[in-house]
């Protein structure tokens, strides 16, 4: 029987690749939260008394996030903030995921449902020209609201659950295309560059997604079982697939190495054009055009039918 390097007392059982080594159950949770207080501590991305948004979506990433903030900061002034985006089953199962684990967080929750509050759903993009890049408006939408909801509560900061898989495939990607100015917006803490934009942080930028679904199914934590159905053809589910079939068999450090490569040598010296920030004409948040993109988008879109 294989022992836990950590312990060497209880049987290993779970292999972290890019270390080579095994671990048990009870060394591998806590390995897990010990990574996470570093990166918090190393990017310094919670000062003491500031209010922290956590963007739950009911995935495992941002449920294992809210957990294991609570965990390491228990003092920590936490509210959750979901967003129910009227994907047919999927947002109701979602929400039906973390309504009774929030409670049982003893953490409060934010709930805003775009049928109902706004009177449209994702689903209304999909017959649009924008049709073909429903996860591209779904991300703009997701980001505007999360925003406005964070700074209309006087929220300090909005905490997401990008994990290493995450981060990495937007620098493939950035760096294929040559995309600068989307590759400045990688780093783990983003400054909010005006009064209304709420500053971001990545806490979990150093976990992969599979040390992420290990964490929750051994913490038991609940999350969804249902995947999106508008996710068909998505470019970042490409792409991570891409990274891990060709790379990752032979280099598994690879993900590591190319996040830190990023943010010691290459985030440094990217000074993308600043942009002018306005406030749109529409509904006064930030902008860099005289309408914000979530305006321009909604404006599209007809209700949905009764
Ligand atoms: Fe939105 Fe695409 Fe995610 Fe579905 S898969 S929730 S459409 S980003
Ligand atoms: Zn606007």
């Amino acid at each position: 029987m294989r022992l836990c390097y950590a312990c060497s007392k209880e049987p290993a059982e779970i292999f972290i690749d890019y270390s080579k080594r095994w671990l048990c159950i009870n060394c591998f949770l806590n390995y897990y939260e010990r990574k996470v207080k570093r990166t918090i501590e190393a990017y310094r991305m919670i000062k003491p008394n500031e209010k922290i948004g956590v963007a739950v979506s009911g995935g495992k990433d941002s449920t294992t996030l809210l957990y294991v903030l609570k965990k390491l900061y228990p003092s920590l002034n936490l509210t959750a903030i979901h967003l129910n985006l009227g994907v047919k089953e999927y947002s109701d199962h979602c929400n039906e995921v973390l309504r009774s684990f929030i409670k049982k967080l003893n953490v409060p929750l934010i709930e805003f449902n775009l049928i109902k509050q706004l009177g449209f759903s994702i689903h209304n993009f999909e017959k649009t020209r924008h049709g073909r890049k429903i996860c591209s408006i779904c991300g703009t939408i997701k980001r505007y609201l999360l925003n406005k909801i964070a700074y209309e509560n006087k929220l300090d900061k909005l905490a997401t659950g990008h994990n290493l898989d995450d981060i990495v495939e937007v620098i493939f990607n950035c760096y294929v295309q040559g995309d600068i100015v989307q590759l400045a917006r990688v780093n783990p803490v983003l400054p909010g560059n005006h009064p209304k934009l709420v500053a971001r942080i990545k806490p979990l930028c150093m976990m992969t997604e599979m040390e992420n679904l290990l964490y929750a199914s051994y913490a038991e934590l609940p999350f969804r079982s249902l995947s999106c159905p508008l996710s068909k053809g998505n470019r970042s589910l490409k792409n991570k697939k891409f990274i891990n079939a060709i790379i990752l068999k032979e280099m598994p450090t690879f993900k590591h190495m190319l996040f830190k490569s990023y943010v010691k040598r290459i985030a440094p010296y990217i000074n993308p054009p600043l942009e002018k920030i306005f406030e749109c004409e529409i509904c006064g948040m930030p902008t860099s055009k005289n309408i914000c993109a979530f305006c321009r988008l909604t404006k599209i879109i007809k209700p949905l039918p009764q």
